[in-house]
């Protein structure tokens, strides 16, 4: 059940505001307005679930999704060169032929 609660997190509410300030508040990362640093009663939910888990814990996922995204970046990278590698070919193939 936890490992759901980190892979699919509450969507921060972009309407929400802070009843303290009364600014919007977009992002709900900590449940706390990133103005003046009061508690939102709507990230109550995601503050529970985080804290309902082992801080060795969050800090082993968060290490290996930055380790996801790099990698990707270079399989990207990996497929553009192939493409182009590819088109290459098909053109010196179309030359060879004429
Ligand atoms: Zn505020």
């Amino acid at each position: 059940m936890g490992i759901h609660g980190i892979a699919r997190p509450p969507r921060p509410e972009p309407k929400a505001t802070c009843p303290r300030c009364r600014r919007p508040v977009a992002v709900l990362k900590t449940g706390k307005c990133s103005y003046c640093q009061a508690e939102i009663p709507g990230s109550a939910v995601q503050t529970q679930v985080k804290a309902a888990l082992p801080p060795e814990l969050l800090l082993a996922f968060e290490p290996r999704a930055v380790t996801v995204s790099t990698r990707s970046k270079w399989i990207r990278r990996a497929i553009a060169l192939g493409v182009a590698a590819l088109l290459v070919a098909g053109v010196m193939a179309l030359c060879m032929k004429s």
